[in-house]
């Protein structure tokens, strides 16, 4: 007659406590080693960049296809490389139908959207005169009124149709598209995607100023972000503000300039007057969830001035500004308030 072997009750028990005591230890080593981080920085896009991602087996090989899709975008997007899509469309003729690549065609779009948003003081068409004042290129001189006012020819968005689903964009005019103010901001959301798509758990991009952080920082429950003192070195803080997720631009009158005379002229343009924007202004900091907006606010709301860029945000609550001024004072918008700590003692501080 069969037995039936019976395991006693206590050592099953035993049996199942020791599991979980494992389990739980493991968990617990787990939880104690933070995760790695891998750092690759370079150059691209003309500004320096820098990619950190925490965990993931394969986050090296994550940063690294981060950093290709980085120079595919700017191969399709750049003005000085002859084979993009943008020196296409420049050099094409006026109210010729050009097929790009559908990226290209949807940062176009967008960029057109944040042209209207802004009342067009963010305006991609503004190449010409970007070219004129060449600010950046080391021989710089200050254009003539006739030279601005013939690069402010055919100047504006409402001459440049994108045809989406064809991806097909057609200049109306002789403009010169510049995708300088946003590109960068979109390549950091790709690369973003891409990160995430890799199962990195957490990390920061970071190209030239335009930041985006996603996922879970290992070291504290939020993301830090330094805002840079427009009058000193590069890495010295007026402040910093703490995200969870989302993207923190900045556009200063530091970033490129040159003086003549005396007198600063920086990169970023009005393109109403064809001359730098804003000398009240040092810097704008634009705080959205995504790198494309933050990236064409920043340089929007820059131009738009002080009193019009809060106007602008009390209609979009998901968009926070850091402003700072000629005569040192940081205004930030109300609704980053509690995320902002102040860092400096160079400056007045207000809440606006
Ligand atoms: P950002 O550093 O993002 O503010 O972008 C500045 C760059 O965008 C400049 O170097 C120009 O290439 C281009 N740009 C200058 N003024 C404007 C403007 N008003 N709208 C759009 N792009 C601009
Ligand atoms: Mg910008």
């Amino acid at each position: 007659m069969a037995r039936r072997i019976r395991f006693p009750r206590s050592r099953a028990l035993a049996a199942a406590a020791i599991l979980v005591v494992a389990i739980l230890s493991v968990a617990l080593v787990y939880r104690q080693r933070p995760p790695v981080l891998h750092v690759q920085s370079g150059f691209e896009m003309g500004t320096f960049v820098e990619i950190r991602a925490y965990g993931g087996k394969n986050a090296a090989d994550a940063i690294s296809r981060g950093f290709e899709r980085l120079r595919e975008i700017e191969r399709l997007m750049s003005t000085s490389i002859p084979e993009s899509d943008i020196a296409k469309l420049n050099t094409a003729q006026p109210r010729t139908p050009v097929q790009v690549h559908p990226d290209t065609a949807h940062v176009v779009s967008s960029a057109i959207a944040y042209a209207q948003k802004t009342g067009g003081a963010f305006d991609p068409t503004v190449g010409k005169l970007v070219e004129l004042w060449a600010i950046g290129s080391g021989n710089e001189t200050v254009p003539t009124s006739d030279e601005i006012r013939d690069a402010l020819l055919g100047v504006g968005y409402e001459n440049l149709v994108v045809d989406s689903k064809q991806s097909r964009i057609t200049r109306l005019t002789d403009l010169r598209l510049d995708l300088g103010a946003i590109a960068k901001g979109y390549a950091s959301d790709e690369i973003v995607e891409l990160l995430v798509a890799e199962n990195i758990s957490g990390g920061v991009v970071d190209l030239g100023g335009n930041i985006r952080v996603f996922g879970r920082n290992p070291l504290r429950k939020q993301w830090r972000i330094g805002i840079q003192d427009p009058f000193r070195p590069r890495g010295s803080y007026i402040g910093t503000v703490d995200i969870s997720s989302g993207a923190v631009a900045t556009s200063g009158d530091y970033e490129r300039y040159f003086v003549a005379d005396g007198v600063r002229y920086h990169h970023i343009l009005d393109p109403e007057s064809g001359y730098p924007a804003s000398p009240q202004l040092k810097s704008v900091t634009v705080v959205a969830e995504t790198g494309i907006e933050a990236d064409a606010l920043s340089t929007g709301l820059f131009v738009l001035g002080l009193d019009e860029m809060f106007d602008f945000i009390e209609n979009v609550p998901s968009v926070g500004v850091i402003a700072i001024t000629a005569d040192r004072r940081v205004i930030v918008s109300s609704g980053i308030a509690h995320a902002f700590v102040k860092a400096s003692e160079d400056f007045e501080y207000e809440i606006r």
